[in-house]
């Protein structure tokens, strides 16, 4: 049993299916519409996808940018341009930027193919009795299920992380991200060269890049604050709010601003969890946000999440006891989920300090994250 549709759920769930290994998704949203901007998806998680059978398919949603770029906040010169990117040839898999509801629909559509009852949507998951060799979960309708396993991959504010574990808060970590898309048709021919680039100045800065067919821009404006007030995590923004956090900065900046989707512009505040020690108590584990949510200045947090789906679909089909299946997957999952949230929040400080060529991931910590290969990693 799993419960939560996001990235991280869907993946576990096509893994175990691809092994055997039935499975049900619980899923408390009354449809799988999904609220979302761009994805990138570097090639630790391609590779996983790949495993999963969707090259193809990931092929005609995803767009493999051609050269990468880090750009003056003001002046909007480019500091450091790496054409020579080839992702496939240096760490075996393609690096991918995506809409995210494009890969969802990919997934759910995939998963519901192989089996039509696998995903249970207005399943708002309430609690849960370990009973021996089972478990039993419960959801707000009063319904009931039981299996052998019961996995949280139910995000950031995960109900089964309290339940497990201690009860607490996510705290707000001082930064907002604005997510907007821009159609290319909107801006002055030529602006968006190369394909992906990110603009760094002090306590902000702007990461873009082309997604569905590069038609749209996808940005992520992320600025320091000191409080967030709203009581929603992520909120919809009006353009002269980032356009007024952005002021001064290079015109491409402002024009992809200036010209975002109407309705197309939203304001996440970003919100931590302190990492734990353990996850798994018997038949009960979490996975993704819900085990390790992190700060998005590596672009990692769906990337670890589908990892974690693959390595734990591995273990539960390669391991007779559900519980040790557990305890492997754990052991070989948190010490690189834990590592690479420490990495996102220094990235963070890096990214916030002096513009310059220094804010780009370190190539030691590139190698680090982009090697790790979930299909044959020890488990
Ligand atoms: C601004 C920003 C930019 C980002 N950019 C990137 C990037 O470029 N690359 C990258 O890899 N990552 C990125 N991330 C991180 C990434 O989006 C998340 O880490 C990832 O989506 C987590 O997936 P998940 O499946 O663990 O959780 P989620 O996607 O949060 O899914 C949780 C699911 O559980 C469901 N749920 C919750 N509670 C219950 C319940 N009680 N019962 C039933 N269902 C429930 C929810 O409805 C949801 O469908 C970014 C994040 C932010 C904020």
């Amino acid at each position: 049993m799993i419960v939560g549709a996001g990235l991280g759920g869907l993946v576990a769930a096509l893994g175990l299916q691809r092994h055997g290994v039935p499975c049900r998704v619980f899923e408390r949203a009354p449809s799988l519409d999904e609220v979302g901007a761009g994805l990138s998806l570097s090639p630790n998680a391609t590779r996983v996808l790949i495993a999963l059978g969707l090259r193809r398919q990931l092929g005609r949603i995803c767009n493999s940018p051609e050269a990468l770029c880090t750009k003056h906040f003001d002046t909007g010169e480019i500091l450091t341009l790496d054409e020579s990117v080839n992702y496939e040839e240096q760490y075996g898999a393609p690096y991918y930027q995506v809409h995210r509801a494009d890969l969802h629909t990919l997934l759910t559509e995939t998963i519901q193919g192989n089996d039509a009852q696998a995903i249970r949507l207005n399943s708002d998951f309430v609690g849960f009795e370990s009973r021996g060799d089972s478990v039993e979960a419960r959801f707000a309708d009063g319904s009931r299920a039981s299996g052998e396993v019961l996995i949280g991959c139910d995000g950031v504010k995960s109900l089964m992380r309290d339940l497990l574990w201690r009860p607490g808060k996510p705290h707000y970590l001082g930064y907002v991200a604005y997510r907007g898309l821009t159609p290319v048709d909107r801006l002055p021919e030529g602006l968006i060269a190369p394909s992906s680039a990110t603009f760094s100045g002090p306590g902000r800065h702007f990461t873009r890049y082309l997604i569905r067919g590069r038609e749209l821009v996808n940005y992520v404006a992320f600025a320091q604050r000191a409080e967030w007030t709203d009581e929603s995590w992520f909120v919809g923004a009006g353009i002269d709010e980032v356009l007024e956090s952005f002021a001064g900065w290079a015109p491409e900046v402002l024009h992809i601003i200036g010209n975002t989707q109407e309705e197309r512009c939203h304001k996440w505040g970003l919100f931590g969890r302190k990492p734990l020690p353990r996850w798994t108590r018997e038949r009960v584990t979490l996975l993704g946000d819900a085990a390790h949510p992190m700060l998005p200045f590596l672009g990692q947090g769906a990337s670890i999440a589908i990892e974690d789906g693959f390595v734990l679909a591995r273990a539960l089909a390669e391991c007779k006891d559900p519980a040790i299946a557990l305890a492997r997957y754990e052991a070989a999952r948190l010490p690189r989920a834990n590592e690479t949230v420490e990495q996102s929040a220094a990235q963070g400080e890096r990214k916030h300090r002096k513009p310059g060529p220094g804010d780009t991931i370190h190539e030691f910590l590139q190698t680090r994250l982009f090697t790790y290969d979930a299909t044959s990693v020890a488990v």
